[in-house]
């Protein structure tokens, strides 16, 4: 059995300052065809008159643009503040070195501390620091680009190569996108593989999540660990089967996850038109309308917008 979480940590993953509906697009395995889910589902809202953001929280491999066919536009580099000593000011009182969560900080000579490793830009040492021995630089961690494209509105992160800061850049992407919220009928949020802390904080705030699986042993050993977290925060869930068809493991993965009641939103099967739109970096809903893929996608968004009859979110705190 799922242990349970506070309630108040369930309420709090929950609210958002904002009505317009978020759609999460996640799984626990990479290479799942996850970006590939999103793109599409994104491009079958569009194609229903709807307005979209979609945040590609993937930020150390972030390729919706790619799957989209569009290049990232309009970036803006993110910082995050980053210690600077003044020996001269330093009383060598070390509250800094205690101070810091991540034990970045080194004294490496009287009055003279070192920052070694990573550094969140939390602030403490600056804020603990009694002698403003501690100035606030500044320290890049990667660049969010948004890019319009008619009713879609892709925003995305790239981390920095080598850094390890990707909760602050997906935190810096959702909060671009959510001050956006009241322009869209609806919110995507494409995360990134796995089940770690960056996954749930990209999907906080979400009214639905899509976890996105294939028919294989890994993918539903990691099906099941991603919808147990799910249901660890109350999250409304639903599977999607990518290459349905590959032989034999259908069946279980179907019976994956909280004992199979987890409702399957849709099955794809491998097809030479999702292959065509991934090679040519476009939306099979784009390229091929009224190929059996695309009417599978325009039925997901269909059945989704059901649930939000005036696209705008329901009352997630009264069912919890
Ligand atoms: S808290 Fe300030 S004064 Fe104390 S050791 Fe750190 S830099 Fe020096
Ligand atoms: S800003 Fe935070 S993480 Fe960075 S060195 Fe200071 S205390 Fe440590």
């Amino acid at each position: 059995m799922n242990k349970k979480l506070h309630p108040e940590i369930i309420k709090h993953f929950h609210s958002t300052t904002f009505t317009t509906p978020i759609i999460g697009v996640t799984g626990g395995k990479g290479g799942v065809g996850k970006s590939t889910i999103a793109v599409n589902l994104a491009a079958a809202f569009v194609a229903q008159g709807k307005k979209v953001a979609l945040i590609d929280a993937d930020v150390d491999a972030p390729n919706d643009s790619l799957l989209l066919g569009i290049p990232l536009e309009n970036p803006e580099p993110v910082t995050i503040m980053q210690p600077v000593f003044d020996p001269e000011k330093c009383t060598d009182c070390q509250k800094c070195v205690k101070a810091c969560q991540m034990n970045s900080l080194f004294r490496s000579q009287p009055k003279t501390i070192t920052l070694l490793g990573e550094c969140n830009g939390c602030e403490a040492c600056y804020l603990v620091c009694p002698a403003e021995a501690i100035g606030r630089g500044s320290h890049s961690v990667g660049t969010l680009y948004t890019t319009k494209r008619g009713n879609l509105t892709l925003y995305t992160g790239a981390l920095q190569p080598g850094l390890a800061e990707s909760a602050l850049l997906v935190n810096a992407v959702r909060k671009t996108a959510f001050a956006d919220a009241d322009l869209f009928d609806i919110i995507l949020v494409d995360t990134a593989p796995g089940t770690h802390c960056n996954v749930i904080g990209a999907l906080k705030g979400a009214d639905h999540v899509l976890a996105v699986t294939e028919p294989t042993p890994l993918g539903a050993h990691d099906l099941e660990l991603i919808l147990s977290l799910l249901d660890m925060f109350a999250v409304q869930t639903s599977v999607v089967i990518n290459r349905s068809d590959l032989p034999g493991q259908k069946a279980k993965t179907e019976k994956t996850g909280r004992a199979g009641s987890t409702p399957v939103a849709a099955e794809i099967k491998q097809n030479k038109d999702l292959l065509a739109g991934y090679l040519q970096g476009r939306p099979v809903v784009n390229l091929f309308p009224n190929s059996s893929t695309a009417k599978i996608f325009l039925g997901l968004a269909d059945r989704l917008a059901a649930a939000y009859p005036d696209w705008k979110k329901q009352a997630r705190q009264e069912q919890l």
